[in-house]
């Protein structure tokens, strides 16, 4: 059987700490070898003005660095326009020659409540399985019960920090230190993102 590989889309808005637990912990719970990280080029499900595509993936390539399984595609950011998972997981299908048994989508438990409002959500299940991180404050039993047998439910640690929060916290002049990696705090100083 071909190495199975992970998939993590996400804003990474920036990415955090816990971003990187969850797919390190996923990673292993799942067997895989590679985790890809995907930054969205434009989030469906996100209202506000996200940072230039260009600085979320300056960052995710600072975070991830260290970490030999764990790597980026651009596919979304070069698709452009809205970023569809369903377009996503078939052309990495694809392009890797990877079923759904090999393919894995890695979400938090908090983006899956509105499963049945992403675009073709049931040709999302043909193409790959669904691997499901908890998050606090989030409770499993509000997943859409048609996704049953579709998913994977991970043992995840529970860190409840969010991007929103580092953003926050960085306007107002507070430390994020610990809460992204060192060279993501650098990256978000050097070039003064999120203040103010
Ligand atoms: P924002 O606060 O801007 O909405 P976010 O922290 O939710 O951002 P995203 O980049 O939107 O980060 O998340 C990408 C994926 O990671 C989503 O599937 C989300 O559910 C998951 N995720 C984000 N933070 C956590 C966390 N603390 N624990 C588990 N999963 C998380």
């Amino acid at each position: 059987m071909k190495d199975s590989v992970l998939v993590f889309g996400g804003t990474f808005d920036p990415i955090h700490v816990a971003h990187l637990v969850v797919a390190e912990e996923a990673a292993d719970q799942l067997g895989v070898g590679r985790v890809v990280f995907i930054p969205a080029a434009s989030p469906p499900h996100k209202s506000r003005a996200v940072t230039e595509s260009g600085h979320r993936a300056a960052m995710l390539e600072a975070a991830i660095e260290t970490n030999d399984r764990f790597t980026w595609d651009a596919c979304e950011i070069e698709r452009g326009g809205v970023s569809f998972t369903v377009d996503t997981l078939r052309e990495l299908g694809s392009r890797w020659g990877l079923d759904s048994r090999e393919l894995f989508c890695l979400v938090g438990g908090d983006s899956l409540v509105a499963f049945r409002t992403w675009r073709e959500p049931d040709t999302i299940l043909t193409l790959a399985t669904l691997a499901v991180a908890g998050r606090p404050g989030f409770d499993d039993r509000s997943i859409d019960r048609s996704l049953q047998g579709h998913v994977h439910y991970l043992e995840t640690t529970p860190l409840a920090i969010s991007s929103t929060e580092i953003r926050r916290r960085a306007a107002e002049g507070r430390s994020i230190r610990y809460l992204v990696t060192d060279p993501v705090r650098d990256y978000i100083e050097r070039q003064g993102l999120y203040h103010g």
